[in-house]
């Protein structure tokens, strides 16, 4: 069993995909050829935005929104301490400072009150502009919009959502990449949808900031890419990687379904002591990662043991909260700054999560689990 196979989805979509990448060695535009613009409108449409861009990655995609925005320099964002490295790395290379405040321990997201405290914090301490709030949707589960987009609205902040994670998810109908300004995406091969190299999106209802986004992944191009109006940078999905998405898109919403099924499965079937993740009323996860909570650091080790000697592999996502990163360390944080985010990283461990899990494999997993509770 691996932790998440790539391999299996391949099998399955083998002959549509190979026929995708072949027309496109046939016409020749590696750049911008016309899969690109073809799975923008799909992406659009199937998120309910007016507008994808895509972009070489999912870091990309978080730096040219705060560029867009022209967030910068002198300006903070605030965003969660317990998320991939990307999402903090990108506010620091647009030359913003990121300002952490602690997540919710049931849904591992921004906590809206701590955020709230955080924005209050920095605006009476008066040395860099509160601008923006950078909403991750971890492990697939959108953030608390409902309440984080009022505390936006309170302090004339942007709301920017990180959906590297969650394409597919969705609140009350409204699917990620639908929130804020500007949301992003990844297509990373082991994210929900993945193409077979690096990609990454960004959705808007705003047609101006779609113009500018626009602009900006291609060398600030104005009229044409000899015409530059802005320093932009090199950041475009390649056609090959849009024509693999493309059938991959096709094929989303039945894995996206047959996820649900294997999160519902272990949900039954987690024993007392493991805690299983909660989904918030009219959430749906897009479940990128199945991540649970043992009782301790040491209890964590013993359930890892254990499945691994059943032949079940499991991860951490995160051992290690990002205020506490040695890359963070002029941001002056120590221990016990985000207690709960550090509670989290120490207990947190993930289950084998696929589309294409077999149910032999679930019922490995699902009968070692049973067996080590
Ligand atoms: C994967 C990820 C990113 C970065 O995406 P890449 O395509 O790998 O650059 C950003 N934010 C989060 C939360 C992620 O999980």
């Amino acid at each position: 069993m691996q932790f998440i196979d790539l391999k299996a989805q391949y099998s399955a979509l083998r002959e549509r995909i190979d026929r995708r990448i072949e027309a496109v060695l046939e016409h020749g535009a590696f750049i911008m050829g016309p899969e690109v613009a073809e799975l923008e409108g799909e992406l659009a449409s199937y998120c309910g935005v007016g507008h994808a861009v895509t972009c070489a990655n999912g870091t990309d995609a978080l730096v040219l929104a705060l560029r867009a925005l022209g967030i910068g320099p002198g300006d903070a964002v605030f965003t969660t301490p317990f998320t991939f490295f990307a999402t903090v790395e990108a506010i620091m290379l647009a030359g913003a400072l990121p300002v952490f405040a602690d997540i919710d321990p049931r849904t591992f997201n921004l906590d809206p009150v701590a955020l709230q405290e955080a924005v209050e914090r920095t605006r009476d301490a008066g040395r860099v502009r509160p601008r923006a709030v950078m909403t991750v949707d971890l492990f697939g589960l959108p953030a608390d919009y409902a309440t984080i987009e009022q505390v936006c609205a309170r302090h004339g902040l942007e709301l920017i959502e990180d959906a590297a994670q969650a394409f597919g998810a969705s609140v009350r109908g409204m699917k990620a990449g639908a929130f804020g300004r500007v949301a992003t995406t990844s297509f990373f091969p082991a994210k929900p949808l993945g193409c077979y190299g690096d990609g990454g999106a960004l959705f808007t209802e705003d047609d101006e900031l779609a113009d500018v986004l626009r602009s900006l992944r291609m060398h600030g191009k104005g009229e044409d890419k000899y015409d530059n109006v802005r320093v932009g940078t090199n950041s475009r999905l390649d056609t090959i990687q849009a024509a693999i998405l493309l059938e991959k898109l096709d094929a989303f919403p039945g894995e996206l379904e047959r996820r649900q099924q294997v999160a519902e499965r272990y949900r039954q079937a987690l024993p007392n002591w493991l805690t299983a993740p909660h989904v918030p009323d009219g959430h749906v996860s897009s479940w990128a990662q199945h991540s649970v909570l043992a009782a301790s650091g040491d209890d964590r080790e013993r359930w890892i043991a254990g499945l691994k000697s059943a032949g079940v592999p499991t991860a951490i996502y995160y051992a290690r909260s990002l205020h506490l990163q040695t890359a963070l360390a002029h941001l002056n944080h120590s221990a016990g700054d985000f207690p709960v985010a550090e509670d989290v990283s120490n207990r947190i461990f993930s289950l084998p999560m696929s589309a294409y899990l077999t149910e032999a494999d679930q019922d490995r997993v699902i009968d070692a689990l049973r067996a080590l509770g």
